[in-house]
Formats: C-alpha cells, structure tokens, sequence
C-alpha cells in the first residue's frame, strides 16, 4: 500500500453492526464509517478501511448498531413542561379544560426557550437528530434547535383565534414569512407552515398558508382527521370531509404532511395518493387520548408516504422514538389483523428516511451513505435486555428502549458520547424546569 492511496479524514466509527436503511432490509456487519465535516466520506468494511484512511480519531463500537439518526416528525417541543399535568381525558376536554387554559397562562418566550431544551435533551438522548416543532414562539425554538446543533423543522403556528404569540391569523401569517425568511437557508433549521386543525383555521387563512407555501417552498404540516368526531363534525358543518375540504383549498401537495389520519376511507386514500401528501403517524398520542387508529400498512399498500411522530409529552408522555416504533409495529399488526404489518424494517424506514422525504430532505439525511450529512447514532446491545443478538433490527423495534441510544452526531458534530449529552447541560436544565413546575402548580 503506497501512501498516496490512503485518505486521511476526521472521524472513524468501527461499527459492530450497520443498518443503512438503504438499500433497504439490510443488516452489515463490521463496517467504518469514515466521516469528514459534516458529511459521511466513505462506508467501508473495517479491512478495508484499515488501508485506506487515517482518521484523527476512531471510535471502536463493538457491541453496537450504528443506523441514522431518527426523525421525529410531530411535536409540540415546549409541552414537555406539561407533561403529567393532565392525563386519562379525551381530546377536546383534555384540550378546552387543561391545555389551553395552561398555555394561555405560562406560554412565554421563556417557558418555550426551557420547554424546547428539555424535549431536544430528551430526544437527543433517546436516538432522535431531527424533531419538528409545531409551537408558540416558534422564533425563539428555531434559535434553540440552532444553537443546540439540532436539526428542526420549525411549523409556526396558524389559527384563526388570537394567543399569546398573536392577535390573528394576519399577525400569525406576517410572523411566520419572516421567520421562514429568516432561517430557510439554515444548516439546521427548516422553517414550515404550520395551521393547527382544519377546525381551528377558516378557509381565508388556510388560502394564504397555501399561496405562502408557494412562494417559499415551505412545506405545511396540519393536524387531520384526529379522531372520528372531527370528521363527523365537518360533514355536518361543512358537508365535506376535513381532507376533501383541504384539498379543495390547494393545501395538500407533495410539500404537506398530515398527522393523525386516524379516519381512513377509499376517498381519503386516493386524495393522499394523488396529492403526494404524506401521513405522520402518532400511535402514542391515539392511544392516549382515545383518539383512533392509523391504518398504517393499508396506507403503506396504496404507495403513500407514512412517517411517525410523538407529538407532544403532554399527551403521550415520552418523546422516545424506539418507544413509538415498537407501538406503531404492534399497533398496525392489530389494526391489519396480520402479523406481518409493518416490519421491523419497514418500522425503521419510517422513523429515518421516509420522514426525511416528508421534509424533502430525502438526498441529504435518513439513511447512511458516502456523501450524505453525517447524522447518525449507535445503540448499545450489551445490556441483557437486548441479549441474544440475532437481528439488530428486530431488537431496535421490539426490545430496545431509547435509553440505549450511546453515541449521536448531528451535521458531523457529536452530540451524544457514551451516554452524555454533549451540548446541552443537564443539571442547569432540571433547576429550571423544577423552577416551572412551581409555577405551574402555585
Ligand atoms: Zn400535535
């Protein structure tokens, strides 16, 4: 071996096991991932890479998987504040009786600055590299997920009733083209559109949202068909169904992602399809709040992009991923009665690069290959409850917890080492989030 073969580069992680997620279904098995910047130079078996490159520094995970890092694609960060504050409710009380009284109370630019850095501490720590955020505030969670390294679809918030962060859907829309003009060519933040339900925002501002998304490629993201009664309300209402209403005002687009269809028909499903609309599943939330069911593998069928989400902690209560994973395997099974609904790879896939397509960043993150950004984590299989190994993936979704989650790195940069948070202090965290439950229960 001549010197003028061998690359040098940054980083080498000598991974025990490998999970791309492209080419899909795939497990490798003694691999290096060679990365450079924030960028992943190579992926070699570890002979190979033992010629080829000298890193300044390598990282030897033998009893690991290494696999992209996860997309969280439905949340509402700050919420985490609330969580535990009121549980066992449906959704519309659990909303007019607990939520919004709260929120209208301590929602500030200071609750979603510590609201926002405890949820990115919890998902950074459970394996999650890129959330999306639909809140209050939504400037001041764009800085945070800036300043952490933390990648972040940032939705502003769009409703026709006046909140803390506005008076209206003019004021709401104003903010938001200039927080889109402000981050959109951001390494970390991706600003969106983000109008709350189809019964919170009336068609005028629903128009708008549309002609905004139009003009900046800002993708959308609403809540839809969250449960049985909104559909139920909206035909008595309107005559329509919420996404019939939806694609009539131009929203649904391969830019729109709609969280929750829990209500499913034939009509709804070539609407998705035609549209190139995409499907955010929150099984947690759906279960917790009584809401209904996703049929997840019947959407899969019909070629329609399905990515997943944890929504907020007040109505889940964890923003673990793997957590949402194993609930969304098990719970699609049940709902297809068929074992064989939504594997563990294809489990995987949604939770990585079928978010990543949700946010049309499909060519940069949610899998592992030369030449894409270097957003990846490794989870520790040594603890006994992950012993045997016989397939990676198999535990990632049916045994794991996030808490196994070891090392992350976002854009090349480590942000989780051997279990610790990197950029974020923890200690100084919990005091101020302690600070908030005072408040909040006085
Ligand atoms: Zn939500």
């Amino acid at each position: 071996m001549t010197a003028d073969t061998i690359t040098t580069a940054d980083t080498r992680i000598d991974a025990r096991w490998l999970i791309p997620v492209e080419p899909f279904g795939v497990v490798l098995e003694h691999q290096a991932i060679i990365l450079q910047g924030s960028r992943i130079l190579a992926i070699v078996p570890q002979t190979e890479a033992d010629h080829h490159y000298r890193t300044r520094e390598t990282l030897t995970l033998d009893q690991h998987v290494v696999l992209p890092g996860l997309i969280n694609l439905h949340g509402h960060t700050a919420m985490s504040l609330f969580r535990g504050l009121a549980d066992d409710l449906p959704l519309m009380t659990w909303l007019n009786d607990h939520i919004w009284p709260a929120e209208g109370k301590f929602v500030s630019e200071q609750f979603v600055t510590d609201g926002t850095r405890l949820a990115m501490a919890e998902m950074l720590r459970t394996g999650t590299t890129t959330f999306s955020d639909m809140y209050f505030f939504p400037e001041i969670s764009a800085q945070a997920a800036h300043d952490t390294g933390m990648r972040a679809q940032i939705c502003f918030p769009l409703m026709d009733m006046p909140t803390v962060w506005g008076s209206g859907p003019e004021e709401y829309l104003n903010k938001g083209a200039e927080l889109i003009r402000q981050w959109q060519q951001d390494d970390y933040v991706m600003p969106a559109i983000g109008p709350h339900a189809p019964y919170t925002v009336s068609d005028g501002p629903l128009r708008s949202a549309v002609a905004l998304a139009e003009d900046t490629g800002a993708a959308v993201q609403i809540h839809l068909h969250e449960t049985a009664f909104e559909v139920a309300d909206a035909l008595k209402n309107t005559g329509k169904r919420p996404l019939a209403r939806m694609a009539e005002l131009g929203v649904l687009s391969s830019n729109t992602q709609c969280v929750h269809m829990t209500q499913v028909d034939e009509s709804d499903l070539l609407l998705l399809k035609q549209t190139g609309a995409h499907v955010v599943h929150c099984p947690e939330s759906n279960l917790k709040l009584a809401s209904g069911f996703c049929p997840v593998q019947k959407i899969l069928d019909h070629d329609i992009n399905v990515t997943i989400g944890t929504d907020g902690a007040a109505s889940n209560n964890d923003l673990d991923l793997f957590g949402e994973l194993k609930t969304a395997a098990m719970v699609a099974k049940a709902v297809a009665n068929d074992a064989a609904a939504l594997s563990a790879h294809r489990a995987l896939e949604m939770a990585t690069l079928r978010g990543a397509k949700a946010l049309g960043r499909d060519q940069e993150i949610g899998s592992l290959v030369a030449g894409k950004l270097a957003d990846l984590i490794a989870v520790d299989l040594s603890d006994p409850y992950l012993q045997p190994v016989y397939d990676p993936a198999s535990h990632l979704v049916y045994s794991n917890h996030g808490r196994a989650v070891s090392h992350s790195w976002i854009h090349g940069v480590p942000q989780l080492q051997d279990g610790i948070l990197t950029r974020i202090d923890v200690p100084d965290l919990v005091l101020r989030v302690n600070e908030w439950r005072k408040q909040i229960l006085s």
